[in-house]
């Protein structure tokens, strides 16, 4: 297959190129390194079946020479603090961005996968979240760049799906993690890791009360492959939740952190984020109906793999020839 990966530079983007890259197929990745990594990129071009152009998919997408087979998007920042620091590209590639994707797919006939967020259930007052709910969103709160554009995004996508037939896939994405997230990016599981490996303080907004549910990386790619395969049907071009249940405090989460770490370590507790969603856990009824599909990597197993990661990330970062793969624009 020949598929196109806008966000390749990313965290998820660049997994799931590698994942189709391994696989022997032709994957062409677009990225503008708004909050990407030009490593990710340098590291996918070890494959000879990859190709890259750096670009805003706001603006437009490349022209793509013979038959693409699907179009996969990804890019948006993804971090809170980018989200919120970059509001009106966020607003842009959710919108133009998702446009021009879907335009790239329905001139090739191709198959177009949109990924979309738990952040469209907003601050959720139905525990835990399936499909069906249509959610609690502050419509103009600092959230809604990321929130507001998601949502047009997944309505603009099924537009597509109804009005032209294009041949569309929805996946909401939950709180994954893994290796690639940039160390900077301000989530929390690059936060408390990072901070545990220095040796400070970890941060927690708010009193900790507030749950999440943490998703590695290997699953979510594993849900993504199952739903661009599986069979032609009404149903399958509805969202699809893929995330992991188990849901944790952010005070617990932190315990865990630091005590797999540093267990001598401090956590501390600071003014909580805006609108911050009090509880998200995915129902994933509907991905285990449609694909078989359920989470296989516990959290003690992803943050082991996520924790070798980044020690090895800061020990490249303190060596000065390494800044250079640093940058990220
Ligand atoms: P990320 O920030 O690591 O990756 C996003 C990539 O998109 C970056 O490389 C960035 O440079 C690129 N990008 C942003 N705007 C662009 C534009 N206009 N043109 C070209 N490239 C652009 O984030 P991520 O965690 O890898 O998230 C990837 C996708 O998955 C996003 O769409 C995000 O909304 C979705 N998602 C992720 C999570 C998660 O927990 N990681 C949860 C829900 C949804
Ligand atoms: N959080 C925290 N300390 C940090 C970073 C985040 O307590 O250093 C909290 C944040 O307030 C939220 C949860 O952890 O309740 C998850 O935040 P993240 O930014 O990872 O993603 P979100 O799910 O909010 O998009």
């Amino acid at each position: 297959m020949k598929l196109l990966i806008t966000g390749s530079a990313g965290f998820v983007g660049s997994h799931l190129a590698e994942r189709f890259l391994s696989e022997g197929h032709q994957v062409i990745g677009v990225d503008n390194y708004l909050s990407g990594q030009r490593r990710n990129t340098e590291l996918l071009r070890a494959y000879p079946n990859f190709t890259f152009v750096e670009a805003d998919v706001s603006l437009g997408l490349p022209e793509v020479e013979g038959q693409l087979d699907w179009v996969l998007h990804f890019a948006s920042p993804a971090s809170p603090p980018h989200y919120q620091e970059h509001p009106i590209a966020t607003l842009m590639v959710g919108a133009q961005g998702t446009q021009n994707s879907l335009e790239l797919a329905k001139q090739h006939n191709a198959g177009f996968l949109l990924a979309s967020t738990s952040e469209v259930y907003g601050d959720p007052l139905v525990h835990p979240q399936p499909e069906s709910y249509w959610g609690h969103v502050n419509p103009n709160g600092v959230r809604s760049c990321y929130d507001e554009a998601k949502r047009y995004a997944e309505a603009i996508t099924m537009a597509y799906h109804r009005q032209h037939g294009v041949n569309t896939r929805i996946i909401r994405i939950f709180n994954t993690y893994g290796p690639r997230m940039r160390a900077d990016d301000g989530r929390v599981v690059t936060n408390f890791v990072h901070q545990a490996l220095r040796g400070e303080a970890l941060t927690i907004y708010g009193d900790g009360s507030q749950t999440r549910s943490f998703q590695f990386v290997s699953d979510l790619v594993e849900g993504i492959v199952r739903l661009m395969n599986a069979p032609k049907s009404s149903d399958v071009h509805n969202p699809v939740n893929l995330g992991n249940p188990d849901e944790f405090t952010m005070l617990d989460f932190a315990k865990q952190v630091r005590d797999t770490i540093n267990p001598s370590l401090e956590i501390v507790h600071g003014p909580a984020a805006h609108d911050d969603p009090r509880q998200r856990k995915p129902d994933i009824s509907r991905a285990d109906a449609l694909l078989g599909w359920a989470p296989r990597v516990k959290l003690t197993e992803g943050l082991a793999q996520t924790i070798a990661a980044f020690r090895q990330d800061q020990e490249v970062a303190q060596t000065p020839r390494a800044e250079a793969d640093w940058a990220t624009t």
